[in-house]
């Protein structure tokens, strides 16, 4: 029995799926216009242990997992005018680095990664539906969500209606019936990237595009929601606003999952402040996927995470402790100790501390494969040969590009990397790979 921390009912309670032959989660994903940092690489890392833990209770397909790409965005607007280049060129260039960064660190793609610029269409049949109900209004080319229709707005955060006006991030518009009210969809000047719609040429506000892909994808009503501590307020109590006033007050997600932040010394790790560290800068350095994995779910989810140099030489040491014991033997089942401990709200130090405990080889690399950990041959592993985390992350980008229907992509990955000597196998439950 699986349990699970609820932020909207702040409760660790028995995860029970609505249906455990489709468990459904969501989880936002990241916004294409610069190289993922080691904080934006927390709940990528983070939901992939879930999904794996989902997976080995219900089955393997019992889960499908969908992790969409923010693709239209001002900071993507503004990324793309400074260079001189369509947006597109942006958006394909940071998605790639993403799957490639993500895959480095063992995170297998989601089952499902809808793309905003893709599900217009149904974003302007939300918006609409929802000024219909009288949830939304326009006004001077925007829509707006009208907060105050929604009674119930502020039950995620918990946030009174004085802090919801000063968390506001934009200053209030002058187009606005009430403070709180949010965009759902903005005008887009002559040369801008926008599409057409009933309120003019325009482009979605980017809270609209989860509800909207949820909705598709996945449902009214999904299992699990996920994402980062710092999207609670405003953009998931805005996804819910969203959400159940389009399906008569059903809710979102019967779970809400948030992970804590990645701290560099006193403060949190952000773009703003200008102290990140790049997956992509730590594999530079000589730094394994695996190494980063194990450091990233070295700390509880829920919890802040400093990212060290200790942090990251205790992973290194703890993986090669791991690999001495479990040579190269055939991965078994994981172990109940390991299971349990996962299934506690995901306690990964608990597992982990577990898992080192473990004498079996066997044991030992069936509980590892759980945490997406130990995917190299112990042999490989010490001789640095051959980076099983390299082969992912080229994998993870062979089958998004499957998954955007772009062979010649495909093709090429795969026969460079059987140039390099790997073998691809394609089977129902993904690619695996081996040496020849
Ligand atoms: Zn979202």
């Amino acid at each position: 029995m699986i349990r699970l921390h609820d932020t909207m009912t702040r409760d660790k309670r028995p995860f029970v799926p609505l249906n455990p032959q489709r468990i459904t989660m969501y989880v936002c994903g990241p916004t294409v216009y610069g190289r993922a940092h080691i904080g934006n690489a927390r709940p990528a890392v983070v939901f992939d242990t879930l999904a794996r833990l989902l997976r080995h209770e219900y089955g393997e397909k019992s889960l499908v997992y969908a992790r969409n790409v923010t693709d239209v965005d001002d900071k993507i607007i503004a990324a793309a005018e400074a260079e001189g280049v369509e947006p597109s060129v942006i958006t394909e260039r940071y998605e790639r680095h993403y799957l490639e960064d993500m895959g480095a660190l063992g995170v297998r793609p989601p089952d499902i990664a809808p793309h905003a610029t893709k599900e217009i269409p149904q974003m302007i049949a939300m918006v609409e539906r929802l000024i219909g109900l009288g949830h939304a209004y326009e006004a001077e080319g925007h829509v707006l969500f009208a907060v105050p229709s929604h009674d119930d707005y502020g039950e995620l955060s918990g946030r009174d209606r004085d802090q919801m006006i000063a968390g506001a991030r934009v200053e209030v518009a002058p187009y606005k019936r009430d403070p709180a009210d949010f965009v759902l969809w903005k005008p887009s000047p002559a040369g801008v990237v926008g599409w057409d719609s009933p309120w003019g040429h325009g482009r979605p506000g980017w809270h609209l595009e989860c509800s909207a892909m949820i909705e598709r994808h996945l449902g009214e009503t999904i299992d699990i929601h996920g994402g980062g501590l710092d999207l609670i307020f405003p953009h998931h109590e805005n996804e819910i606003a969203q959400s159940r006033c389009s399906h008569a007050g059903a809710p979102l997600a019967r779970f809400w999952v948030h992970n804590g932040f990645v701290d560099m010394g006193a403060e949190k790790m952000s773009k703003s402040l200008g102290n990140v560290i790049t997956p992509a800068d730590l594999l530079a350095q000589g730094h394994r996927g695996e190494t980063l994995r194990l450091a990233l779910l070295s700390a509880h989810y829920r919890q802040p995470l400093s990212w060290t140099g200790e942090v990251i030489a205790q992973a290194k040491t703890n993986l090669d402790r791991l690999y001495r014991a479990a040579r190269d033997a055939e991965g078994g089942a994981p172990d109940a100790s390991v299971v349990e401990a996962l299934s506690d709200d995901l306690n990964t130090p608990l597992a982990l501390t577990r898992l080192m405990a473990l004498h079996d080889p066997a044991a030992i690399r069936g509980s590892a494969a759980l945490l997406g950990l130990l995917q190299s041959s112990s042999a490989d592993w010490f001789q640095g040969n051959a980076d099983a985390s390299g082969v992912e992350a080229r994998i993870a980008e062979r089958t998004a590009a499957k998954a955007a229907r772009d062979f010649a992509t495909a093709d090429r990955i795969r026969d460079e990397l059987r140039a390099e000597g790997v073998v691809l196998e394609d089977g129902p439950n993904g690619t695996t790979w081996r040496r020849e």
